[in-house]
């Protein structure tokens, strides 16, 4: 028997690459998110959704025919000849990306050059072009990846929890906003924003708009500049420290790399005196190297790189520490840096942003943890409630609060286990006096189908209706109100339904069903007058709670203007 030597077919090329370059969602995001800052993208919106992903900018966009080349292997705009690999300036130069996306999912570009008086689409699926299109839309670009790995079922296997596979995609979008600090990221998980960076250039104020203010205002700045080599290094007080490295990250020519040198080098120069099992402090640097210097063709998404000069670049790390935190003054908290000084140590001062005072979410330092006990004041905007608590105001977000109480209230009633799946009271529900009917789009007529028994028990009681119609019996007692529409509570729960399931939620059945059918219910009550008495029982139900600061959705439920806050706001230091 003689083995035959084939060619491969240039599918099956684009999805062996495809293996190297796109080991999971985050890999695709990275990639469009390159490609656009390649195209001189000014703005740029990131949509992760739980079926697409999506990246639109404001770039400099293709014609059709360049959209065609771009779905082709080595097909690239950014280098002519091997020479040009040494003076590499773009994330992108092998034009592997877009084509390896392309054979393990579906993909569609949708765009535009500025002088071309119109936009065209175009979709391929596992790696077959599915056709092309006029498209009418702004100059720029926006791609979108759909069934992502859907005929590569081995490496499907391979992605973790949905909850997992989310966070690696936003830490990816957190590295190319610091990266690119002079670009304005917006990004939303679900419709929800998660991300939305200002583009002013700063890295600083980059940061603040990822991590929040808390921790912005425990890091200062600093650079050195030796030879040709420069450094600029974000350093964050003992407050910022974690377990882990997680706090820690090294950019190189404005690409998100990993190499440890650096960072090994900046850590043992940080002052001592960390708290046990928090030894890493928020360390960021962000290395301008020669490109000669840096070898990024290590790895085919290129981000391990080997340095030529390790040793100078880990002394430029030593020293912007240093800088940022002297021995001397070591661990004195650094409180909000104060305006940059000249030369040597760069403090720093977020000009005008956020307003303050901003509030602060989540549990003041002296009482970590449990709600503060507050006395209500008032409601404002039919969503807010206002309360006087200990060390200050407190703004209470009436639905994300709701939410919160409900949450516990039911995890506490179902036990979280078997318990809630047998047992459990069912909801009273109130019976339409003239059944709603509605027509049920294929993903949600499903989700229906399987949840029907469980919201039932939830109180919300309905019946098929031929073809993908649904008859709503019976609605939950405590969402009926003036206006109340049955259909679109139903809606509204699958939707919500589906969104858990997407998180990953790991409930028993009955209880996400009884979870979705009350926190819709409360939804509805969100833009609602709330009388003095409900009000004072929400902030109770609040006070018992384990976790008040947040609802289950990771929204906060309260906001705090401290006395201090508030003190400095009005000159009263
Ligand atoms: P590479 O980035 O290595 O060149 P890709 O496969 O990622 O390869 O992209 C192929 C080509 O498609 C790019 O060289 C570029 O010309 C074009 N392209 C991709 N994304 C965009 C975008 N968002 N805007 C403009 N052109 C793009
Ligand atoms: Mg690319």
């Amino acid at each position: 028997m003689t083995a035959a030597i084939r060619r491969l077919d240039e599918a099956t090329i684009n999805q062996i690459a495809a293996g190297e370059v796109v080991e999971r969602p985050a890999s695709v995001i990275k990639e469009l998110i390159e490609n656009s800052l390649d195209a001189g993208a000014r703005r740029l919106f990131v949509q992760v959704d739980r079926d697409c992903l999506a990246v639109a900018d404001d770039g400099s966009g293709m014609s059709p025919g360049e959209m065609l080349l771009a779905v082709e292997r080595h097909a690239t705009s950014k280098i002519g000849d091997a020479g040009d690999l040494e003076r590499l300036s773009t994330y992108g130069f092998r034009g592997e990306a877009l084509p390896s996306i392309a054979a393990i999912s579906e993909l569609t570009i949708y765009s535009r050059r500025p002088d071309l008086p119109a936009g065209s689409s175009l979709t391929v699926r596992g790696g077959r072009l599915l056709g092309t299109a006029a498209f009418p839309m702004a100059p720029g670009t926006r791609v979108e990846v759909r069934d992502l790995f859907f005929n590569t079922p081995v490496r499907a296997k391979f992605l973790r929890s949905a909850r997992t596979e989310q966070s690696r995609l936003l830490e990816a979008v957190e590295r190319l906003a610091l990266a690119r600090p002079g670009v304005a990221f917006h990004c939303t998980l679900e419709g929800r924003t998660v991300l939305s960076t200002p583009g002013t250039g700063s890295h600083l104020e980059t940061l603040l708009a990822i991590a929040g203010l808390e921790l912005a205002r425990a890091v200062r700045q600093a650079s050195v500049d030796q030879d040709r080599r420069a450094v600029l290094a974000l350093v964050g007080a003992p407050s910022t420290a974690a377990a882990d490295r997680r706090r820690q990250a090294v950019w190189i020519n404005q690409r998100p790399v990993t190499v440890r040198g650096p960072l090994e080098a900046a850590q043992a120069a940080y002052p001592q005196g960390l708290a046990p099992g928090r030894r890493y402090p928020l360390i960021y640097l962000f290395f301008d190297l020669p490109p000669e210097e840096v070898d990024a063709n290590v790895h085919p998404t290129k981000a391990e790189v080997r340095l030529a000069a390790a040793a100078d670049v880990a002394g430029l790390a030593v020293r912007a520490v240093r800088q940022a935190f002297p021995a001397r003054e070591a661990l004195a908290t650094p409180g909000l840096p104060v305006a940059r000084e000249a030369g040597g140590q760069a403090y720093y001062q977020v000009p005008g942003w956020p307003p303050e005072p901003a509030g602060t979410e989540g549990p003041p330092q002296s009482a970590p943890g449990a709600a503060p006990e507050l006395r209500l004041l008032g409601q404002s905007g039919l969503r807010w409630l206002v309360a006087d608590g200990p060390d200050g105001l407190y703004v209470i977000d009436q639905h994300a609060a709701n939410e919160r109480v409900i949450y516990e209230e039911l995890a506490a009633r179902g036990g979280g286990g078997e318990e809630g799946v047998t047992g459990g009271a069912a909801e009273p529900g109130q019976w339409l006096a003239v059944p709603a009917t509605l027509e049920l789009e294929p993903p949600a007529y499903p989700a229906w189908q399987e949840a029907r028994g469980e919201l039932a028990r939830a109180g919300l009681v309905t019946e098929p209706f031929g073809g993908r119609g649904v008859l709503v019996r019976s609605v939950p007692l405590r969402a009926v109100g003036p206006g109340f529409d049955p259909a679109g509570f139903l809606m509204d729960v699958l939707r919500s339904l589906q969104q858990e399931e997407a998180r990953g939620n790991a409930l028993a059945p009955y209880l996400r069903a009884r979870r979705a059918v009350a926190s819709c219910a409360a939804a509805i009550k969100a833009n609602q007058p709330l009388p003095p008495a409900e009000a004072q029982a929400l902030l109770a139900g609040l006070a018992r709670c384990a976790e008040p600061w947040r609802c289950p959705h990771g929204r906060p439920t309260m906001v705090r203007f401290g006395h201090d806050q508030l003190n400095r706001r009005f000159g009263r230091e």
